[in-house]
This record gives C-alpha cells, sequence and structure tokens, in this order.
C-alpha cells in the first residue's frame, strides 16, 4: 500500500497501458484520476473500482480540457502526488517524403504537446508533495529508427529529452520526472483507428497477440501489467533518486536474437 493517501492521474486509462497502472496504483492505496476520451471505457474501469477510480473525460489534444483535468484532480482530492502522461495512438504513418503538415501536427499534438500541457498544468498542484512523480510514456521507438513511422518515432523520441528537461527544470520543485520506453505489448493500439467491426477487430487483436510473443528474446509478448509495475516503482520512494532518465520496458527487443554459434 506504498500509495495510501496519495492522487495519480493518468492519461489513456481506459485501456491498454493505462488501465492496467489505474488498476496497479489503485491496489496499493492512489486515488487514481483516470482521463480518456473513451468515455465508456473509462466509466467501465471506475465503476469496478469501489470509488478508488475516478474516470474524467478528457482528450489530451484539447489543452483546456488538460488543464480541467488537472484542476478536477486537485479539488478532488487536495493534490496530485503522481502523473503518468500515457495517452496515445499510432500517428501518421507516412514517410517524411510523403506526410503533410496536418498529419505531423495531430501526431506531435496527441504525443508530445499532450505531454508538455500536461506537466505544465500538474506541476502547480504537484509542488511542495512529498515523494511527488511524473511519469511519461515514450516508445523503443524514441531509440531506435526501425520500430515506427516517422512523426510516431520523432514525437517518442520528444517524450524523452522533454522528460529529461522537465527533470531539471522541476528538481527545484521536487517534483521526479522520468519516462518509460515500451517495447511491443499486447494492447488494442495497433487496430485502435481501424474500422472494423467488433469481430474482425478481436481477430486482428489476436494474430498481433502472437506476433508481439515472438518479437523478442524473452518468449512472450509485452502485457500492460509489466508497464504498470515500471510506473508503481517510479512512483514510489524506492525510484526517490531516480530522475531525467528512463527505463526500457521491452524484453530484450532492442537487443534482438541471441544465436548459438
Ligand atoms: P491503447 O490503445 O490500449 O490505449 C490508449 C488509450 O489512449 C485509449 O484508451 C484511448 O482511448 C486513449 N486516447 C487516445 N487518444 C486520446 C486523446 N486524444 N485523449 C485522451 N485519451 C486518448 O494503447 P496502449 O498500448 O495502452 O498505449 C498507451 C501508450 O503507450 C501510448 O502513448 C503508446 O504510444 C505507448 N506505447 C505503446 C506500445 C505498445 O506496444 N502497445 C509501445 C510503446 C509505446
Amino acid at each position: 500500500m506504498r500509495f495510501t493517501g496519495k492522487t495519480a492521474v493518468v492519461t489513456g486509462a481506459a485501456s491498454g497501458i493505462g488501465k492496467a497502472t489505474c488498476l496497479r496504483l489503485a491496489s496499493e492505496g492512489a486515488t487514481v484520476i483516470a482521463a480518456d476520451i473513451d468515455d465508456a471505457g473509462g466509466q467501465e474501469l471506475a465503476g469496478t473500482s469501489n470509488g478508488k477510480i475516478i474516470f474524467k473525460h478528457c482528450d489530451v489534444c484539447s489543452d483546456p480540457d488538460i488543464k480541467a483535468l488537472m484542476d478536477f484532480a486537485a479539488e478532488k482530492t487536495g493534490g496530485i502526488d503522481i502523473l503518468f502522461n500515457n495517452a496515445g495512438a499510432g500517428g501518421a504513418p507516412e514517410p517524411i517524403d510523403r506526410i503533410d503538415a496536418a498529419g505531423w501536427d495531430r501526431t506531435m499534438d496527441l504525443l508530445l504537446r499532450s505531454v508538455a500541457m500536461g506537466i505544465r498544468h500538474a506541476v502547480p498542484h504537484m509542488t511542495g508533495r512529498p515523494g511527488a512523480s511524473i511519469i511519461n510514456t515514450a516508445s523503443v521507438a524514441a531509440l531506435s529508427t526501425g520500430m515506427s513511422p516517422t512523426a510516431y518515432a520523432v514525437a517518442k523520441g520528444g517524450v524523452l529529452h522533454l522528460s529529461k528537461l522537465a527533470a531539471a527544470d522541476l528538481a527545484r520543485h521536487g517534483i521526479r520526472v522520468n519516462a518509460i520506453c515500451p517495447g511491443f505489448i499486447k494492447t488494442n493500439i495497433f487496430t485502435a483507428s481501424m474500422d472494423l467491426d467488433a469481430e474482425k477487430k478481436a481477430m486482428a487483436n489476436g494474430m498481433i497477440a502472437q506476433l508481439a510473443d515472438a518479437a523478442q528474446p524473452v518468449a512472450r509478448g509485452g502485457r500492460p501489467e509489466d508497464i504498470a509495475g515500471t510506473v508503481a516503482f517510479l512512483a514510489s520512494d524506492d525510484a526517490g533518486f531516480i530522475t531525467g532518465t528512463h527505463i526500457l520496458v521491452d524484453g530484450g527487443l532492442t537487443i534482438g536474437p541471441r544465436h548459438s554459434w
């Protein structure tokens, strides 16, 4: 119960990594403000939590929505101790010679500006709270050119760098800032924007999960709970001297397979 009496704000909370993190932090005593554009998913999550998880609609592409989220969390509970900037989706898929400005901007707004403004609007409610911790979801795509489309990878690279700069800026307020770089995690992100009926989507998710199970040296795909556990560590006092860095949680994806010689 490391987070008893603490408040956590989690974005992208209705599914995948965000949902697993809400459940993990709540299971360790936190009150969790769970934010998403998926109202049905967010309310369903909150409904199963005995009041420990409170859903708040928030589109992280909207600056007023983000400010309203942080103000709501502080009004409800008195302040914010843990912020997990996590909402996301696949960005514009085109290579740099075919991308258009609107797709580029959309990707940056969703994946990078959202994190900057999340931090911006949470900090007034985090300052002076012992152990305050911000965790941002980057990606293996931030560390490698081969993992994702260009705009997504650039945005995630920005999240990584922003995490370090924010850590430097906010150390004077006693707030730690770190990023997590997930590898191939079995969530709905790969099919979220596909126009498929529920049955076909479930089938596609199953096929992607099989790919994930075979993608890295560790003989299973990543689970949302793998990332949730890392968030809990970074949010806890066990990580009290860790700031301005990232943790790669990829089952060895980036080291590649080990061949026997
Ligand atoms: P997911 O699709 O399961 O969950 C993403 C959640 O974000 C959804 O609930 C969705 O409704 C929400 N969301 C999307 N746009 C939003 C917006 N504008 N405002 C608020 N909420 C919004 O996907 P996931 O895999 O859990 O992704 C979470 C984060 O992890 C993302 O930032 C993603 O880029 C990152 N990531 C995922 C993987 C992976 O393999 N799954 C790998 C690296 C990084």
